[in-house]
C-alpha cells in the first residue's frame, strides 16, 4: 500500500483553489506549472490535465471528479437517446420515492391543453383558495390518494423529442390523448412512435367521451391495429375514458398513471446538489432571465450557483408553479428561478457548481470546445449505424420510413424488418405517408435513426434540420434499392468500401502519468500532422499494441486541433495508458472509395 494522498480534481480549477486543495501556497503551484511550461497567474483557470500534472508531480494520486450519475458521461460522448438509459438513476443510500414526471401527447385538437388545464384547476380548487397558477412550463398536482404528480405543460411530441435529442430523458409516463370522436390520427401514431422509441410507458386517455359522435370502440379498434391492445380485450394497454371538458375520468386517469409509475420504482436522492433540465427560459425586461428548471435529483436551493449550457448564475429567487416562494426544491419539482445571466435552451441540463468562478471557467471551456468543433454530434448514416452497433453503443438498426402512398408503407416495413439478423434488429420506429417532416427528423435524431423517403419528398424545413442535426435522409425511387442498401448496411457490407489513409507518424519520447487511467505521451510529430479525434494505432518494435483514437491533443498545454510535423505535443489515447518511450503512434483515416 502506498500512503499517497488522493485529490479529486474537477474539469477546471483556479490556481489559488488548486493550491488550497493541495495544501501548498499558490506560488508553489505556479512554480510547478512553470516547470511544465505553463505560465499562469493565481487567478487563472487550468484544466484537469494540467492540474493533474502539477498534483502528481507534487506526489498526489489523482481522481477525476465526475458528476455522480452515469448518464452524464453518456450525454457528453454524444451517444444520446438510444434507449431509456438517459434518465438520471441514483444509487446508494438515501434513496427516496419521487413524484412521476408526466408528458401529455396526441393529435391536435384531441384535448391535450384542456386536459392539462383541467388537471391543474382541479388541484388549485383543492389547494389554497385564490391561488394564482402561472404557466411556468410544468406544475404539480395531487392524486385522490394524496400523492404528487409532476406534469410538463408543453404538450406534443416535438417538445418531447426535442428534449430527448438534447439527451434529457425526463418523462416517466406519457399520456397519449385520443379523441373518441376522431380516433387514432396521424399525430397520434407519431406521438406513440416517439414515446415507444424513448422506451417510456404510456397510458391512453380516450378523451371526448361526452361528444355526440364519440365512438370509443372504433378508437380502441384502431389502437389495436397499431399494437396497443386495451386491457378489456386481453392486452396490457391501459385506456382510460375521459372528458377533459366536463372533468370526467380525471381521477381514474391519475390513478392509472400512478399505477404505471409505481412499476418503475421512481427514486432519487435529495441529499445532494440538484441536477435536472431546463424546461423553458426567457428574458424578461424587468426580472432578467426567467427559467423553469425541473429538478430530477438532489435539492435545489436559493443561493445555489447554476450552470446550464452556457448560462451561469446564482439563484436569486425561486417560485413554484402555484406562485409560492420557495427556499429549496427536491426531486421532480419544477421551479421558476431568477438569476441566470443568459437564456439557456429548453432541454439543456443544469448542474450546481461551488461558485460562479468555477462555473464560468467551465463555460469558457465549453465555448472553447464548441469553437474547436468538439462535442458535436456524429452524423448518423446508414454506414455509421453498423459501426455503432458493432461497438455496442446501440443494438437496433432504427429507420424512419416515409412513403408516397399507404399501399407501400406496410409491405416495405415488413420487408425491412425481415432483414433482422440474430445480432442486429432492424426496427422501423415510425412509418407514415407523405413528405419527410421536421417531426420525422426529430424522431430520427432522438432515436439515432436514418430516414428513408420512398417517392415522397422532403420538406425544406426537415432538410435543414437534418443537415443541422446530421441525420441522413435517403431518398429512393425503387424499393429494391432500399432493401439492398439496408441489407448491406446491416451486414456491414457497406464497410469494405472504405480504405485506410495514413495521416501521421508520431514518436513517443516521454511518458507523463496523470491519473490511474491516463498517461500523456509527450510526443514528436515526425511525419504528416496529428489531429485530435483521429483513429490511431500504437506500434512498438513494429508490432501493433493498441488501436484507438487520439482523445486529447495538446500543444504546450493548450488544447490543439492539429499539430504539424516537426512539433512536439502531448497525446492521450482512448483506453490506453501503457505507453513506452520509443512507441510510434500512427494515425489514419478511412476514406470511402467508389
Ligand atoms: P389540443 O390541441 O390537443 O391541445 O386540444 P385542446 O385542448 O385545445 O382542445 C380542442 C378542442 O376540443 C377545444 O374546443 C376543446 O374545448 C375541445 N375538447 C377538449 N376536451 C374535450 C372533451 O372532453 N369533450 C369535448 N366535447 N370537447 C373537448
Amino acid at each position: 500500500m502506498t500512503n499517497q494522498q488522493v485529490v479529486r480534481l474537477p474539469s477546471a480549477i483556479v490556481v489559488a483553489d488548486l493550491a488550497a486543495l493541495l495544501g501548498v501556497t499558490p506560488i508553489d503551484v505556479i512554480k510547478e506549472l512553470m516547470k511544465n511550461g505553463v505560465m499562469a497567474t493565481i487567478n487563472q483557470v487550468v484544466d484537469f490535465d494540467t492540474a493533474a500534472i502539477v498534483a502528481s508531480d507534487m506526489g498526489f494520486a489523482i481522481e477525476e471528479e465526475t458528476p455522480a450519475a452515469s448518464e452524464t458521461a453518456e450525454a457528453e460522448s454524444g451517444t444520446e437517446a438510444t434507449s431509456t438509459s438517459l434518465r438520471i438513476v441514483d444509487e446508494g443510500e438515501g434513496l427516496q420515492a419521487r413524484p412521476p414526471i408526466i408528458t401529455v401527447l396526441g393529435h391536435v385538437d384531441h384535448g391535450k391543453t384542456t386536459l392539462l388545464d383541467r388537471i391543474r384547476r382541479a388541484n388549485v380548487a383543492a389547494g389554497e383558495a385564490g391561488g394564482i397558477t402561472q404557466h411556468i412550463g410544468a406544475y404539480q398536482t395531487t392524486a385522490p390518494d394524496g400523492r404528487v404528480l409532476t406534469f410538463i405543460d408543453t404538450p406534443g411530441h416535438e417538445a418531447f423529442s426535442q428534449m430527448r435529442a438534447r439527451g434529457a430523458r425526463v418523462t416517466d409516463v406519457a399520456i397519449v390523448v385520443v379523441a373518441a370522436d376522431d380516433g387514432v390520427m396521424q399525430q397520434t401514431r407519431e406521438a406513440i412512435d416517439h414515446v415507444r422509441a424513448a422506451g417510456v410507458p404510456l397510458v391512453i386517455a380516450l378523451n371526448k367521451i361526452d361528444a355526440n359522435n364519440a365512438n370509443p370502440d372504433r378508437a380502441k379498434q384502431q389502437l389495436m391495429e397499431i399494437g396497443l391492445v386495451p386491457e378489456e380485450y386481453g392486452g396490457d394497454q391501459i385506456v382510460v375514458p375521459t372528458s377533459a371538458l366536463k372533468g370526467e375520468g380525471i381521477d381514474a386517469l391519475l390513478e392509472n398513471v400512478l399505477l404505471v409509475a409505481d412499476l418503475q420504482e421512481l427514486t432519487a436522492r435529495a441529499d445532494q446538489p440538484a441536477r435536472g433540465v431546463v424546461l423553458e427560459a426567457k428574458s424578461d425586461r424587468h426580472r432578467g432571465v426567467v427559467a423553469t428548471l425541473l429538478v430530477q435529483t438532489g435539492t435545489l436551493n436559493v443561493g445555489d450557483t447554476v450552470l446550464a449550457g452556457m448560462a451561469v448564475g446564482r439563484i436569486k429567487a425561486m417560485t413554484s408553479a402555484s406562485g409560492e416562494k420557495l427556499k429549496s426544491a427536491g426531486p421532480s419539482t419544477p421551479v421558476e428561478i431568477l438569476g441566470l445571466d443568459e437564456v439557456p435552451a429548453s432541454g439543456e441540463r443544469f448542474e450546481i457548481r461551488k461558485d460562479e468562478k468555477v462555473a464560468r471557467a467551465e463555460v469558457e471551456e465549453r465555448r472553447r470546445r464548441q469553437e474547436a468543433g468538439l462535442g458535436e454530434r456524429d452524423a448518423v448514416t446508414l454506414d455509421s449505424l453498423f459501426g455503432e452497433i458493432r461497438k455496442g453503443s446501440i443494438t437496433d438498426f432504427n429507420l424512419v420510413l416515409k412513403a408516397d402512398v399507404h399501399g407501400s408503407v406496410e409491405p416495405l416495413m415488413k420487408t425491412l424488418e425481415d432483414l433482422t439478423l440474430p445480432d442486429v434488429r432492424v426496427r422501423v420506429i415510425h412509418a407514415g405517408v407523405g413528405s419527410v417532416t421536421e417531426s420525422d427528423v426529430q424522431l430520427a435524431v432522438a432515436a439515432k435513426a436514418v430516414v428513408i423517403a420512398f417517392n415522397s419528398g422532403v420538406e425544406p424545413s426537415a432538410r435543414r434540420l437534418a443537415d443541422a442535426e446530421k441525420v441522413e435522409v435517403r431518398e429512393y425511387r425503387i424499393i429494391y434499392d432500399i432493401v439492398q442498401d439496408v441489407e448491406k448496411a446491416v451486414q456491414g457490407l457497406l464497410e469494405p468500401i472504405f480504405e485506410e489513409r495514413q495521416d501521421a507518424v508520431i514518436e513517443v519520447r516521454q511518458i507523463f502519468r496523470v491519473s490511474r487511467r491516463n498517461s500523456i505521451a509527450g510526443s514528436y510529430v515526425r511525419d504528416g500532422s496529428a489531429v485530435r479525434g483521429a483513429r490511431c494505432r500504437v506500434r512498438r518494435k513494429g508490432e501493433i499494441v493498441h488501436e484507438g483514437t487520439i482523445e486529447s491533443l495538446k500543444r504546450i498545454n493548450e488544447d490543439a486541433r492539429e499539430v504539424a510535423a516537426g512539433l512536439e505535443c502531448g497525446i492521450i489515447i482512448s483506453n490506453f495508458d501503457s505507453f513506452e518511450e520509443g512507441d510510434e503512434i500512427v494515425t489514419y483515416h478511412l476514406e470511402q472509395v467508389r
